[in-house]
C-alpha cells in the first residue's frame, strides 16, 4: 500500500510491506523519496525517521537536481519544474495563446504548436516573474514595517550569482527572478538581508544583530539558500 508523506516541503512515498526494517531511498532520475517500511510500523515513526535523515535526502535530491540542471531544459512533458519550493511535472498543451496554471502536481505549459524551446522558456521567464511580483508588494509591506525602513523600488531580475543586491544610494532592491522556485522563506529572508542593508552596509556585527533581532531563524534559511545552485538558464 501507497502512501504519502509531506516532510519540510519534500514529499515521500510510503510503502507498507511484510519486511523487517525501514529503508529509505531516493530514486533516479529526478530524486524521487521513498520509505519502505514494515507493515506493523506507526505514521509517526515513520515521520520522525524520515525528519532524522533530511539533511541527507536534501543531498541526495540536490544531487540528481544538479545533474538535471547541466543539460539545458526543453520544456516538455515530464521535466520537473519548481514553483515555491515545490517540485512540479511539467505537461506541455497545445493551443493558441501561452497559458501556464498549476493543476495539483503538474505544471500545465499551454503554447502554440509550433513553439521554439526559447518561446516555451520565454513563457515560463515570464509566469514566474508574475508569481514573485504577486507576492512582492505584501511581502516587502511587511517587513517595511518590521524594520523601519523604506526601499524606493523592488525590482525582480534573472541572476546567476546573486539571490539579492541592494543600490543603497538610490534605495532600490532587485530580487532574483529564481526565488520563484524556492520556498517562499527564502524570499522572505532575501528581502530582509536586502532591506537591512538600508541600515548597515556591510555584514560586519551590526548587520548580524539586525538580522537576528529582526529574523531569528535567518542562518538556517541562509544555509538553506546556499545549497540552492542557481540555474544557469532561465
Ligand atoms: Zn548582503
Amino acid at each position: 500500500m501507497a502512501n504519502k508523506i509531506v516532510i519540510f516541503d519534500i514529499e515521500i512515498e510510503v510503502i507498507k510491506k511484510n519486511i523487517k526494517n525501514m529503508h529509505l531511498t531516493v530514486l533516479p532520475p529526478d530524486g524521487k523519496v521513498r520509505i519502505t517500511a514494515p507493515a506493523s510500523i506507526k505514521d509517526d515513526t515513520i515521520q520522525s525517521f524520515a525528519i532524522d535523515k533530511i539533511t541527507w535526502i536534501k543531498k541526495q535530491i540536490g544531487k540528481f537536481e544538479n545533474h538535471q540542471r547541466q543539460t539545458k531544459r526543453e520544456y516538455v512533458t515530464g521535466e520537473s519544474h519548481y514553483v515555491w519550493g515545490r517540485r512540479h511535472r511539467l505537461e506541455l498543451r497545445h493551443n493558441y495563446s501561452n497559458k501556464v496554471e498549476i493543476e495539483g502536481d503538474n505544471l500545465i505549459l499551454t503554447v502554440r504548436k509550433d513553439s521554439t524551446t526559447q518561446q516555451r522558456e520565454n513563457a515560463m521567464i515570464e509566469w514566474y516573474r508574475k508569481q514573485l511580483k504577486e507576492k512582492l508588494p505584501e511581502l516587502t509591506e511587511k517587513w517595511e514595517k518590521v524594520i523601519g525602513i523604506k526601499a524606493d523600488t523592488f525590482r525582480v531580475k534573472n541572476m546567476l550569482t546573486k539571490w539579492g543586491t541592494c543600490n543603497i544610494r538610490d534605495k532600490r532592491i532587485w530580487i532574483n527572478l529564481q526565488l520563484a522556485k524556492k520556498p517562499i522563506n527564502c524570499l522572505e529572508y532575501v528581502i530582509v538581508h536586502e532591506l537591512v542593508h538600508l541600515l548597515e552596509k556591510s555584514h560586519n556585527s551590526v548587520f548580524v544583530d539586525y538580522m537576528n533581532k529582526f529574523l531569528p531563524d535567518w542562518r538556517m534559511t541562509k544555509n538553506e539558500l546556499n545549497n540552492f545552485t542557481m540555474d544557469r538558464y532561465l
